[in-house]
């Protein structure tokens, strides 16, 4: 099995099986996002210790690249700071964008496997849009996101 295969695997198998799939009640904060190109909703619910993301759950429908990647994103995410959060995001989103982005598996471990999603630039805003939710959340605002 090569690379691109099991980075496949990943994505079908967090968006058939996605985790922490529900809302927390009470959450500390939360945010809605939207993609109108692809239809993507989704809603993040973080719970924090201080600086720190405790827990992380999102609720939605959308492609399987949207679902994959949030349910990605709240596994990476768990036990980490903001600003950790802002460096993770960032190397995500290179990861997305650039042909010379190079996977750190040990930053990215998981993530690692939205990298193909390079070859498809109108899909890039479907495994974006959780991130910019989350930072929306993180920042406590109120409108919602949308990757227009
Ligand atoms: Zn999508």
């Amino acid at each position: 099995m090569d690379l691109k295969d099991l980075y496949r695997d990943v994505i079908v198998d967090h968006n058939r099986r996605p985790r922490n799939f529900g809302r927390l009640d009470p959450a500390d904060a939360q945010a809605e996002g939207f993609n109108p190109l692809c239809g993507d909703r989704l809603t993040l619910f973080v719970n924090l210790d201080g600086d720190r993301i405790r827990e992380a759950t999102f609720e939605g429908s959308g492609c399987a690249i949207s679902v994959a990647s949030a349910s990605l994103l709240t596994e990476a995410v768990k036990g980490r700071t903001r600003a950790e959060v802002k460096a993770l995001f960032d190397d995500v989103h290179a990861l997305l964008t650039r042909h010379d982005a190079v996977a750190d598996p040990a930053t990215l471990g998981k993530l690692a496997a939205l990298s193909g999603v390079r070859e498809f630039p109108a899909r890039v805003k479907c495994a974006s849009l959780c991130w910019h939710t989350l930072n929306a959340a993180l920042e406590r605002r109120a409108e919602p996101v949308t990757t227009e």
